[in-house]
């Protein structure tokens, strides 16, 4: 069931998975309906601040191009506000305003630099217009749609909309793994009105890691988790429990699992509704054999400050006033002797307050050994886990650092993420 399915050889290699790639489709003198993350950083007048999304996706649209096909690209940006849900029209006037700034102009001007001209932006997402812009293309050519969220029928995984796009493309592409666990129109809609949809470069990339981890990791695998609540990764937590030979427990739900065994955390992070999970879990591992290492030391700090007062304590001496901040030096040692030992290792969730350089150090003791350790897979989660490697600029150090979030969450809490599930089996 589920990730599972995606299995990967011993080199990752796309040709082991059961599900289309990109490299399966025939394209030549195809319309490829492919749905990209352009879902860019943006600077205040909506110009394109970090292309980082954009050169990621160039692998599978020139692939495309290079291989006579055409392009429709289609992709969300922002959180548009819904401006039929308005309730006065002064309201709706602002709301109209506010969208402006996510149009996909500015995405489509970066594009055209990159890729060269070529590129043509339609102020629409489907319907007769658009349909008559496809029809004229020629091969090479490359189509941008409107952001899809501007439909309201694109969250609301619309049939309806969900055919009309289908009539854009002779095959479809998905390429947005930080979408992929959303239905939605452009993400799993569609490909029930399509013959085949197939994973892009990027997608297939992620499956074949996560497929990894889940169904025959290299062992032994451990897995880190760090960030703020435990309530947000129980599933995740679960689900590793089962997979893993240690699991490493870092960052501010460290706290609530101290919590759960008795020690003072002072103001640490806490997260109640996390104590009781904790204390299952702490269960959880010694029944199944897993080793589970929390911190040992903590640096700890009088204010959530990167200029506070700090000190480093052992376990149960955080007192009050204080909070932890990081994990202390013996913990990294412990930590890293642990990661050390690893075939694979998959990461989600700084260890310690790494936006503050006082609190960084275990993040950045952790990013190091693994970017540094070529036996190592080392296969960092998006969001957080993600910018700290790349604020360090290790990223490519590393076998694979997921450009999904969420996405990658899901994925390890072992569900079926829909924009997977929808692509054509082989
Ligand atoms: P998450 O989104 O749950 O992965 O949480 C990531 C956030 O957790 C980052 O912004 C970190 O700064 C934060 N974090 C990590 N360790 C701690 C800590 N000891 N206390 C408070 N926040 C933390």
């Amino acid at each position: 069931m589920g990730p599972a399915r995606y299995r990967a050889g011993p080199v990752l290699e796309y040709a082991d998975m059961d599900k289309l790639t990109i490299e399966d489709l025939d394209v030549k003198g195809k319309r490829v309906l492919m749905r990209v993350d352009f879902n860019v950083p943006q600077n205040e007048d909506g110009t394109v601040r970090d292309d980082t999304r954009i050169q990621a996706a160039l692998k599978s649209i020139n692939y495309v191009r290079d291989n006579g096909g055409m392009l429709i690209l289609m992709s969300h940006l922002g959180r548009p506000g819904k401006p039929e849900k308005a309730e006065s029209d002064e309201e709706k006037a602002k709301i109209i305003k506010k969208n402006a700034l996510l149009k996909m102009d500015p995405v489509a001007d970066r594009l055209r630099e990159l890729v060269g001209g070529n590129v043509t932006k339609l102020d629409a997402i489907a319907g007769p217009e658009v349909e008559a812009a496809v029809a004229a293309m020629q091969p090479g050519d490359i189509i941008l749609l409107e952001n899809t969220r501007f439909h309201p029928g694109e969250t609301k995984n619309d049939p309806e909309l969900s055919a009309q796009l289908a009539k854009l493309g002779d095959v479809y592409v998905s390429d947005a793994f930080g979408s992929v666990h959303r239905a939605h129109a452009s993400t799993e809609g569609v490909t029930k009105h399509m013959s085949q949809s197939a994973a892009g470069f990027l997608v297939a990339k992620e499956m074949a890691f996560f497929g990894k981890v889940l169904s025959s990791p290299d062992r032994p695998l451990v897995a880190i988790l760090g960030g703020a609540k435990v309530s947000d990764k129980i599933l995740v937590i679960e689900n590793l429990l089962n997979l893993v030979d240690t699991l490493v427990i870092g960052g501010g739900m460290a706290y609530t699992f101290m919590k759960a065994q008795g020690y003072e955390i002072g103001n640490s992070l806490l997260d109640e509704a996390g104590i009781e999970v904790a204390k299952k879990v702490l269960a959880a591992a010694s029944e199944k054999g897993v080793e589970l290492l929390l911190p040992e030391d903590t640096v700890v700090a009088d204010a959530f400050d990167n200029g506070a007062n700090t000190k480093i304590v052992g376990l149960g001496g955080i007192e009050p006033g204080w909070q932890g901040l990081d994990i202390g030096p013996k913990t990294i040692e412990t930590f890293c002797a642990a990661i050390k030992k690893a075939k694979m290792v998959v990461w989600n969730g700084p260890v310690g307050v790494f936006e503050m350089d006082n609190f960084a150090k275990g993040t950045i003791a952790i990013a190091e050994l693994l970017a540094g350790s070529d036996g190592i897979v080392s296969i960092i989660g998006g969001g957080d886990t993600a910018a700290a490697v790349k604020q360090y600029g290790l990223s490519e150090k590393m076998s694979h650092v997921s450009t999904g979030g969420g996405a990658s969450l899901e994925m390890l809490e072992g569900k079926e993420l829909p924009g997977l599930a929808a692509l054509t089996d082989k």
